[in-house]
């Protein structure tokens, strides 16, 4: 359900909203009407009620089509709904899942700041408590669907003293006073979709808006991350399937010195190995998926797949490129979106370098 409504619904719009660097609204809402952005929550909450291997597949086919739309789902979804859904209390849920999963909300999650990324521990954005307030002072970066969002999670220091453990989450309504949205980014790819500077400037949030315990917001984001990862490993994957299916039928097609370039083996094995790496970075998601679904901690596993899909993927749409020649360059051929947008993946939610610091302490713990 979810291919033949990326192909029929987004697949020809792709090239006009990159160009123009569109916001997908009404396709959204679409999904959002479709219960593509609940899938993961409770049907009593107004989810779909299924897995996280459902979910990935979603994110995989939609992304096979069109990047940025994986991206805006997966942002809203795996963090921005499922934070609250995971560290929320019942009141904070019922309030706001539903109307994220049905897509009359639209979620963000902003943790990233300019002087802090990789390090998220070293925020400086700052929550102060003043009676039944907190009081927001600061600017996140880099926050997808940031304009569009009415909802977002922020994290925030509520303790300069405790470091990772002075960190909170609040969630912020987009009518909040004293927060806005900045400056829009331009960017390399996935540019339908929204990054977003968000500004807070003595922004009054209720103090029931805290959500999950005041100092917990460093280890419940991580905790996020584990998860989020997951769906930017299927984000790299969808893009290297669509980039291989692409270079696969561009080489049956296209005819150098009397046969198809599928003939010679320098381009038949490049396809090989594409096929190959995208086989085995779909078992790594998925096991993540399956291993997150059963309940198990997946911190290693959901840094293997999401290091090695989206460096796999990287490789696929570079293939796909050198595979479509001079085609590969020119924006007549999906080639050259696929290059740009999957380039994302070895950095949002973790660059590659952080995903192997991830594994390694995990494997050298014991
Ligand atoms: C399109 C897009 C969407 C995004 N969406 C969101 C979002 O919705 N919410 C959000 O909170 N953030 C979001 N981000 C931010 C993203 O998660 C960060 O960009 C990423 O974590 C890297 O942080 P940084 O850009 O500050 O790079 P830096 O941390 O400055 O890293 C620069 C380089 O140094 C390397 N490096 C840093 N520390 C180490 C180390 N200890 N060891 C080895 N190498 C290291 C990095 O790997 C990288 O190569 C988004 C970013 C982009 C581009």
């Amino acid at each position: 359900m979810v291919r033949e409504f990326a192909e029929r619904e987004i697949a020809p719009h792709v090239m006009k909203w990159d160009e123009a660097c569109e916001f997908p609204l009404g396709t959204v809402k679409e999904l959002g009407r479709l219960g593509l952005l609940g899938m993961v929550f409770p049907a009593e909450y107004g989810g779909a009620g299924m897995g996280y291997l459902e979910y990935i597949t979603a994110i995989e086919e939609l992304s096979r089509v069109d990047g940025s739309v994986g991206i805006i789902v997966a942002a809203h979804t795996s963090l921005c709904s499922n934070h609250i859904f995971t560290a929320g209390n019942e009141e904070q849920k019922q309030k706001y899942i539903a109307k994220l999963a049905t897509g009359e909300f639209i979620g963000a999650w902003a943790l990233t700041e300019p002087g802090s990324g990789s390090d998220a521990g070293g925020a400086r954005c700052t929550a102060v408590r003043k009676r039944d307030r907190w009081i927001l002072n600061g600017a996140k970066t880099f926050c997808t669907n940031g304009h569009y969002a009415d909802v977002v999670v922020v994290i925030a220091v509520t303790d300069k003293t405790a470091h990772t453990h002075g960190l909170s989450a609040f969630v912020v309504e987009k009518s909040t006073k004293g927060f806005r949205p900045g400056k829009k980014e331009n960017k390399l790819g996935l540019r339908a979709s929204d990054t977003a500077e968000l500004i807070f400037e003595d922004c009054e949030v209720p103090a029931e808006n805290l959500l999950g315990k005041e100092g917990d917001g460093f280890i419940d984001a991580m905790r996020i991350l584990d998860g989020g990862r997951i769906s930017i490993a299927a984000l790299g994957l969808g893009m290297a399937q669509g980039a291989y299916e692409a270079a696969l039928k561009y080489s049956k097609e296209r005819k150098q010195f009397g046969k198809a370039i599928s003939e010679f083996q320098a381009i038949a094995w490049k396809l090989a190995d594409m096929a190959t790496e995208i086989d085995a970075a779909r078992l790594l998601t998925q096991r993540a998926a399956a291993m997150k679904d059963a309940g198990l901690k997946t911190t290693l596993e959901s840094s293997m797949a999401k290091l090695y899909a989206s460096e796999v993927a990287v490789r696929c749409a570079n293939e796909g490129v050198q595979i479509h020649g001079g085609y590969g360059f020119i924006k007549d051929y999906p080639a050259e979106k696929f290059y740009r947008d999957v380039k994302l993946c070895t950095i949002g939610e973790g660059t590659s370098e952080i995903q192997r610091l991830v594994i390694a302490r995990q494997i050298l713990k014991d």
